[in-house]
């Protein structure tokens, strides 16, 4: 396969004084290259601690424990991301240079002090040798691709003169400044309305079909997901529960989470107003997480004595296909092992 990024049995721990919370603990997927690949779960599941770590972006008391995140980039040395000092040239090189990164708040991203344009020529000049006037040029050209209207009246505006959703769309221009390989995106569109979501979606969706970057999209949302997603990675509680192709997801999943997650969303289009469904309990905290297989205190399938005993096993299905629950033990595929 050409993954562009392979991530491996990654652990990573936060160090509190009760001891380590396992925010993630055992994470594999990948992205393969020109793919839109969304991580989608419940707040808490680790998600963004997942992307954080590929960027070395993890906070204090956290620390990556085990795993590799592969660094594939064309006509590159593959390198484990997870070996790099967070710190060293070579990981600031990665990142924000080969990858871009797009998170929940905009307005908090973007510095107030300055305009959006500075933000933005900062941004170009720090990855190409291009003058003022030309990063000027460029800077201009990466708002009118991002949808900003008159951007050079734009490029003077400062960020709290911007609309939340035009705010996002300047950062998704500074993500794309270096040309990036892979954008990884943070609840991107959470903090936006409704209308606004669909605007930025849509403007992703685009980009990545014009550029043939590839994206590793953060969300909760299922919607979003349905619109964006080449494949989904569904996770809970720190592991990957489900790994599929997006129609195989909606269609046909297999965890028992999965199902309840596709089960609280309202059916479009169905005539009446349906009932949403919730998950029944909520997601305990990483540091008390249940024995045996971690969802089994709402799993509606859960065998007694069999799931709160023992973790379940990361059945492969088919290629990139998985799902980590014993209902699944004898639907093996003949592929031995979880090939990223
Ligand atoms: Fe439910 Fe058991 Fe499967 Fe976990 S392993 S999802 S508790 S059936
Ligand atoms: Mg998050």
């Amino acid at each position: 396969t050409d993954n562009l990024l392979a991530i491996k049995g990654l652990k990573t721990h936060f160090f509190i004084r009760e001891g380590a919370v396992r925010a993630v603990d055992g994470v594999t997927l990948s992205v393969p290259r020109g793919k839109t690949v969304c991580v989608v779960g419940e707040s808490g599941c680790g998600k963004s601690v997942t992307a954080r770590s590929v960027l070395g972006l993890v906070d204090e008391p956290g620390r990556i424990v085990a795993g590799e995140i592969w660094w594939r980039r064309e006509g590159g040395e593959p390198v484990d991301l997870a070996s790099l000092d967070p710190k060293s040239e070579q990981m600031r090189r990665v990142r924000g240079g080969e990858i871009s990164m797009v998170f929940q708040e905009p307005m908090a991203s973007l510095s107030p002090m300055y305009t959006v344009g500075a933000q933005l020529v900062e941004a170009i000049q720090l990855h190409l040798p291009l003058d003022k006037d030309q990063a000027r040029e460029r800077a201009i050209g990466l708002l009118r691709r991002v949808g900003i209207p008159r951007p050079e009246q734009r490029f003077d505006a400062y960020s709290f003169q911007l609309s939340g959703g035009m705010c996002q769309r300047v950062m998704i221009a500074i993500a794309l400044a270096c040309d990036p390989a892979l954008l990884i995106a943070d609840e991107p569109t959470t903090a936006l309305d409704v209308t606004t979501q669909a605007r930025v979606v849509d403007l992703l969706r685009e980009l990545q079909a014009d550029t043939g970057m590839s994206v590793l999209f953060i969300t909760h949302d299922l919607g979003v997901v349905a619109e964006i997603a080449d494949e989904v990675v569904v996770m809970y509680l720190g592991t990957v529960v489900e790994r599929g192709g997006v129609d195989e997801i909606f269609h046909d999943p297999k965890h028992p989470y999965t199902k309840a997650l596709l089960g609280s969303i309202p059916r479009m289009g169905a005539g009446t107003r349906q009932r949403l469904t919730t998950i029944r309990g909520n997601v305990p905290h990483p540091s008390d997480r249940p024995a045996g297989c971690p969802f089994h205190p709402r799993c509606d399938s859960a065998i007694v004595g069999v799931c709160d005993a023992a973790e379940p096993p990361d059945v492969v299905l088919g290629p990139g296909r998985t799902a980590r629950c014993v209902l699944h033990e004898h639907d093996r595929s003949s592929l031995k092992e979880v090939r990223i």
